[in-house]
């Protein structure tokens, strides 16, 4: 019989499975269809379970279901408070309180993506400060962060205060290969990947949205067609080729956002089926490889442009067309953007706030001529 493997999770130690449980889609389903799926997912295997302060009910609904089985899965947690006391008085109690425990594994600090969130969560008033207290008095073990914005993740790993970290990436957003995940890596840091198959923007995973795992695994990018003709072959599931991705690296854990028992069964069997992406996978994708320079990290520190012009989207779509070969799909959602380049009055304030010093004028030039 298959089991799911499991991955040292850096140097917290744990062994956790590479399929984890993403707790934002059971937000939509009843309290007794929520635990249905948690629990489901705990007997195939899956032993990481991770939730978050702002996810409305998901930390009750994970703390129901694995009540009994508390010290035999890794629960992670997140707080979004920003200062000491609200982490500790609003946040951290009542993560407690939730998921049915008095030791929760890791707590991350929430979707950090500033530097100056980065600066005020880690100052002495700032909830950093309450992890690490919690920490000491023994009811959280370890701490983590979680971000999209690569250039703050680097920095913030760099302290050394980070047990793990909890960044976005896949197969069309590789950003987090450049450096977080080799530095993760080097400073024995967990890495725990989110967004596998396109995240809260995709419908996949947004509850507020209808596709499912199952349903409509192509993510609002690409259109589905040229998705497969990227993937290579007709028919062959992009939800599976977009897991398989993301497994070929090093990283201890996936967790997508599961909503039925059926999206559950799915991901464990392309987890336990894994052996490794064939040579012809790794050519189709390029694997290993970034775009070429310049290119967009999307951190969004440009932003926001005086003209309204969106930088960060219109450089993605450019690297979906140049780097992916993503034409029609991009051609047609360009001239859907409020905004384009030809609001640029040239100011050059993007260009001086890009921590990649990238020529971001003459980048959305190029991408005008190209994607108008
Ligand atoms: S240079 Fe153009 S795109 Fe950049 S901030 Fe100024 S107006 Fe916006
Ligand atoms: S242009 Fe530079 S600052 Fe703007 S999102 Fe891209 S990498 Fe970040």
């Amino acid at each position: 019989m298959l089991t799911l493997q499991k991955r040292r999770l850096g140097r917290t130690d744990l062994q956790v499975s590479i399929i984890g449980f993403g707790g934002i889609p059971i937000i939509a389903r009843s309290r007794t269809e929520a635990e249905e799926v948690v629990r489901y997912a705990y007997e195939k295997g899956v032993n990481y379970f991770d939730t978050a302060r702002a996810y409305g009910d998901s930390e009750e609904k994970i703390g129901a279901a694995l009540r009994d089985v508390r010290d035999k899965v890794v629960l992670a947690t997140k707080t979004h408070q920003r200062t000491r006391e609200d982490a500790a008085r609003a946040g951290l109690k009542q993560s407690l309180r939730n998921l049915q425990t008095d030791r929760i594994d890791i707590v991350q600090l929430h979707g950090i993506d500033s530097e100056e969130t980065l600066k005020k969560a880690m100052s002495t008033d700032g909830s950093l400060t309450a992890l690490k207290e919690a920490r000491a008095e023994g009811t959280i073990d370890y701490i983590g962060i979680s971000g999209h914005n690569p250039y703050v993740l680097v920095k913030a790993i760099k302290t050394g205060e980070f047990d793990t970290v909890l960044v976005d990436f896949n197969v069309l957003n590789r950003k987090a290969t450049e450096e977080v995940i080799s530095l993760a890596k080097k400073l024995d840091v967990g890495i725990i990947i989110m967004k596998a198959l396109g995240g809260c923007g995709s419908p996949l995973q947004h509850p507020q949205r209808n596709g499912t795992l199952l349903g409509k695994p192509e993510l609002d990018w690409p259109d589905p067609s040229e998705f497969i003709a990227y993937f290579g072959k007709e028919g062959i599931d992009r939800a599976q080729r977009s897991l398989r991705f993301v497994l070929e690296h090093e990283i201890s854990t996936i967790i997508p956002g599961f909503r039925s028992t059926e999206e559950v069964d799915y991901a464990v069997k392309v987890a336990e089926d894994f052996n490794g992406l064939t040579s012809i996978e790794k050519e189709t994708y390029k694997f290993g490889e970034l775009p070429p320079e310049p290119f967009c990290r999307e951190c969004g520190l440009c932003k926001p442009c005086p003209d309204g012009v969106e930088i960060p989207t219109i450089l993605r779509w450019d690297t979906y067309y140049t780097f992916y070969n993503i034409k029609r799909w991009t051609k047609e959602q360009y001239p859907k953007l409020r905004s384009r380049v030809n609001s640029c009055t040239e100011c050059v304030r993007c260009e001086e706030k890009c921590p990649y010093h990238l020529p971001v004028i003459k980048m959305l030039k190029e991408a005008e001529k190209r994607l108008s």
